[in-house]
């Protein structure tokens, strides 16, 4: 687990005069173990910072900061962060198991403790009958939690959250709500959680991060930012 610091965070696309300032300058403090929800509106800016915390994209000026470690120059594998999507990101062509387990293989950990990881994780999510299914013969739901032990076996320091239910019908969007809510009360994992859904900002969330125009509005629980007039 680890506490992250976001500041004076800058992003720019292009340059010259192209440039587009996306960004500007967003300052935050996440404490280890908190569950942020990070809501606003289209194209204000959240995707870009998430991934910019991911190290998917680069970060034009400032400072990330997660757990001791500046991350700014740090491969995605280096910053002990795990994401979940909400288009799942599975591998086709591999089993439940596989897809649960290739991130533990390509970092090298022992069959055994790769085993145990991921039969621990398929019995949180109830995925353990379907650990030779390839992702074509499972349900939404199911996809999704696959996505979510995928991340869980890691044991990461952070998770990401970019809208993970938002292709779920509403009957099951509640129940993965109910799981992640579930999970983090277990694991106590730093995250960081993009939703447009009023709801799951107030159920997960501890505090909230309100996006606008690429500034960070208001930062407070959601009692505090909901009872805004
Ligand atoms: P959100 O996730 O809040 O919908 P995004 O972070 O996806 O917003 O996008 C923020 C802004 O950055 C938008 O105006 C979007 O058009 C712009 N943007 C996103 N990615 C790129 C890119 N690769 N090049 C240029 N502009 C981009
Ligand atoms: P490889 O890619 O080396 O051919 P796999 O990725 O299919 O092998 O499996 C890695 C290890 O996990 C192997 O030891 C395999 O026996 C084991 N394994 C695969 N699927 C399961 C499962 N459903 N339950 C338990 N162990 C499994």
């Amino acid at each position: 687990m680890a506490a992250i610091h976001l500041k004076q965070v800058r992003k720019t696309y292009g340059n010259g005069p192209k440039a587009v300032d996306v960004i500007h300058g967003i300052d935050a403090e996440i404490a280890d173990g908190e569950f942020i929800v990070m809501v606003g509106p289209s194209g204000c800016g959240k995707s870009t910072l998430l991934r910019m915390v991911a190290g998917l994209e680069d970060i034009s000026s400032g400072q990330i900061v997660i757990g001791e470690r500046v991350v700014n120059d740090l491969e995605p594998k280096e910053r002990d962060i795990a994401m979940v999507f909400q288009n799942y990101a599975l591998y086709p062509h591999m089993t439940v198991y596989q897809n649960m387990a290739y991130g533990l293989k390509i970092q090298g950990l022992s069959k055994s403790e790769i085993d145990e990881r991921v039969q621990r994780a398929a019995a949180i999510l109830e995925l353990g009958a379907l650990l030779e299914r390839t992702p074509r013969q499972l349900s939404g739901g199911q996809r999704q939690r696959v996505a979510m032990g995928r991340a869980i076996v890691r044991k990461p320091a952070v998770f990401l959250f970019d809208e993970p239910l938002s292709n779920l019908d509403a009957k099951l969007r509640v129940q993965m709500r109910l799981e992640i809510q579930k999970l983090h009360a277990s694991l106590r994992t730093t995250s960081l959680y993009v939703t447009h859904d009023q709801v799951e900002a107030m159920t997960l969330g501890q505090r909230m991060i309100v996006m606008n125009r690429g500034v960070a509005e208001q930062i407070g629980t959601p009692a505090e930012v909901y009872a805004r007039p």
